[in-house]
């Protein structure tokens, strides 16, 4: 039984494209907080509300974990930390709790600019080279395509013209460096967005009446925004 808390806490991108609208976005709830000298840790002022500032990727584990109560993360990043679990066959603790409306993108797969698209079977014995193994592998085994897929934690796109894979299974919102690489976009695996992540179970102590307030809090923000 987890030790019982009296104060929320919430994982935050530390730097990155949705560290300032996940702020904003607390902040328009009535949060403020007082920065730690190692603006790793900011300890809530209105609200017994914290903030941790952390890499994206660290996220779902931290929730998983229990270090952190919620957390806003893209949801590429959440399904794919439950992919990854579900094939090792551990049960989900976490969950999508709401959408935020802002980070928005795409999961595509993407082809060199001179292929011609027939559908997911072209994928067939190609290399893919992506940093979303258990998404793509998903999406493959539904589509009933054997590839092997090539882990790279970063410039995937860049992969196809190093020779280390045919195509590439990126995040792609403009499509500018898709373009840059001589590639296009043919199959989308995903859509996604910042999302709030929370636990599947609710909280055994205060820290319910603090979800409760927050998330009512939250969606007359979102509400607004609409
Ligand atoms: P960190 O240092 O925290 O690991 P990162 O480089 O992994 O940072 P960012 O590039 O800031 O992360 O992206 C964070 C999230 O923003 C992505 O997981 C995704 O949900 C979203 N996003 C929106 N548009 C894009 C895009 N064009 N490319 C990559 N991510 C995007
Ligand atoms: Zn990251």
């Amino acid at each position: 039984v987890p030790a019982a808390r009296d104060r929320l806490r919430i994982a935050i991108q530390k730097s990155g494209r949705l560290s300032d609208p996940a702020r904003a976005l607390l902040a328009s709830c009535g949060l403020s907080w007082r920065e730690s000298r190692d603006k790793l840790f900011c300890y809530g002022e209105t609200l017994p509300v914290d903030l941790l500032l952390v890499r994206d990727d660290d996220i779902p584990g931290l929730l998983a974990d229990g270090v952190c109560d919620y957390g806003i993360v893209g949801r590429n990043v959440l399904e794919e930390h439950a992919a990854l679990r579900e094939g090792e066959g551990r049960p989900q603790v976490s969950k999508e709790v709401r959408p935020l409306g802002f980070g928005g993108c795409r999961l595509d797969i993407a082809v060199p600019e001179a292929w011609d698209w027939e559908g997911p079977q072209q994928l067939q014995g190609r290399r893919i080279a992506t940093s979303y193994p258990g998404l793509l592998a998903r999406w493959l085994a539904q589509e009933q395509v054997d590839a092997s897929v090539v882990m790279l934690s970063g410039s995937v796109e860049i992969a196809p013209r190093l020779g280390q894979a045919d195509v590439v299974c990126d995040l792609v919102s403009s499509g500018g460096t898709l373009l840059a690489n001589q590639l296009k976009p043919v199959a989308t695996i995903m859509r996604s967005e910042a999302v709030l992540a929370g636990p599947v179970q609710p909280f055994a102590d205060i820290r319910g009446e603090l979800a409760q307030m927050l998330l009512r809090r939250l969606d007359g923000v979102l509400r607004l925004k609409d």
